[in-house]
């Protein structure tokens, strides 16, 4: 893509009304645009980012054996009053409207309702299961405080995924299944390190504990205290003698740390699943009630966490499976050796399915170098009357700075 179609505009200035800097730096680069408090708009670079998340949690869904779907966010309320949870003192989050036509409707904040129901019409013999089934869809939640940017909104993307299963055993066999799954996510979109599976509460629903998976950052709402050895840490919530005995961790081998909770996954036994009916016949024509699980990513938040918790002074630093290119291919001045050369190389990278973002804009050099750091793709590369000179081209990483000189081949092998 060349910069100078690209309608969004980077600016210097911090935005007045955010204090997160994902929010800052995401609307400076021009990657997301606020509508209002807690609510944001994603603009053409946000969104590429955004859909290769996007797609990392579908290989890895699918690896596991999930089945996409889409399901409405409106909901009509007889599904939630099955399950005691359209009262707003029992959910205290909900947008909810009027139809024209009379009668309310939510705006969906979760979806175990509408999917549980649905499968009743789907499931019914042992032969039917186990199943999981996800999608990645807008959830509305009417939050009382957004103050950490695209980390907590009001609308948000979620790829929620939910498990049905015939026993325990199968239940939990998925469950640590996809807390695998969970970990490749994270792993892939750079925040493996510090990203740790982290026992919970159980809710309102279930005696057990559940698992988080926190990401470490001084901007994370929830404290943590992380085994580092072990690779598992314990949220605050949990944090007694006797949850850490029960867990075999030991008080002096944990550090109190901020977290971002970027995913959760949560055991539901049969709480939806009596309420809604959906139940199934075994070998024998019994019938036996269907064990399920939940398992929840926001797309945003982790968008929002990789901006927290990777990026430097000079702005953004996008890991390679999310960067929204490969590289930035930077023309510094306006010779037609300049151009003809910089041009040949975005048309030999796009060739070689490089995504490359050209920067063919009349613009000062250091307003140029200073809006690559700030977008943050991994590899800058500039043509300039200097670099002509040059047998090779000059390639900067961006997250370490260290500089590499490579001919055309070399440099289409480091983006494959
Ligand atoms: P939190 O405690 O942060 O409010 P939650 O327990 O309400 O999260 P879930 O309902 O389990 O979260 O949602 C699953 C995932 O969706 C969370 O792990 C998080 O990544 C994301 N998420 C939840 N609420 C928001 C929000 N308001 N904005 C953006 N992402 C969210
Ligand atoms: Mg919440």
């Amino acid at each position: 893509m060349k910069q100078s179609q690209l309608f969004t505009k980077t600016r210097w200035e911090d935005p007045a009304d955010e204090t997160s800097k994902n929010a800052k730096l995401l609307i400076r680069a021009g990657f997301i645009h606020k509508e209002m408090a807690g609510v944001y708009d994603y603009l053409p670079l946000g969104l590429k980012v955004l859909r290769k998340i996007e797609n990392i949690i579908r290989e890895e869904m699918n690896k596991i054996g999930g089945e996409e779907v889409l399901l409405t966010t409106l909901q009509s309320p007889d599904l939630w009053q099955k399950t005691d949870r359209w009262d707003e003192n029992k959910v205290d989050n909900w947008f909810k409207t009027k139809l024209a036509s009379g009668g309310d409707l939510g705006l969906a904040n979760t979806h175990e309702e509408p999917i549980t129901a649905l499968l009743v019409h789907h499931l019914n013999s042992y032969k039917d299961f186990p199943k999981y089934i996800y999608q990645f869809q807008t959830k509305f939640r009417n939050e009382l405080r957004a103050k950490s940017g695209i980390m907590r909104t009001r609308e948000f993307l979620m790829k929620d995924l939910y498990s049905f299963s015939r026993n325990e055993e199968e239940f939990k066999e998925f469950y640590e299944k996809c807390a695998t799954a969970y970990m490749n996510i994270f792993t892939r979109v750079g925040l493996g390190e510090v990203t740790f599976r982290t026992v919970a509460s159980g809710g309102a629903f279930t005696s057990d504990f559940t698992d988080e998976f926190q990401t470490l950052s001084e901007s994370g709402e929830d404290v943590i205290y992380v085994d580092k050895n072990k690779k598992i840490a314990i949220n605050k919530e949990v944090y007694t003698d006797e949850t850490l005995e029960k867990l075999d961790l030991n008080r002096s081998d944990l550090v109190e740390e901020k977290a971002i909770e970027v995913g959760n996954i949560f055991p539901l036994g049969t709480r939806y699943t009596d309420s809604l009916g959906l139940n199934f016949r075994d070998e024998d024509g019994l019938l036996h009630p269907v064990i399920m699980g939940s398992y929840g990513i926001g797309l945003g938040r982790l968008l929002g966490t990789i901006v927290e918790v990777l990026s430097d002074d000079g702005g953004i630093v996008w890991p390679k499976e999310v960067a929204p290119f490969s590289i930035h291919l930077v023309q510094i001045g306006i010779s037609d050796e300049v151009k003809t050369v910089s041009e040949n190389l975005y048309q030999t990278l796009i060739k070689n399915n490089i995504e490359v973002l050209f920067d063919d804009r009349e613009a000062s050099a250091g307003e140029k170098l200073a809006d690559a750091d700030l977008l943050g793709i991994p590899f800058r590369v500039v043509v300039s009357e200097k670099t002509l000179k040059a047998e090779s081209f000059e390639i900067k990483k961006r997250a370490s700075g260290e500089i590499l000189y490579l001919n055309e081949t070399e440099l289409i092998e480091l983006c494959q």
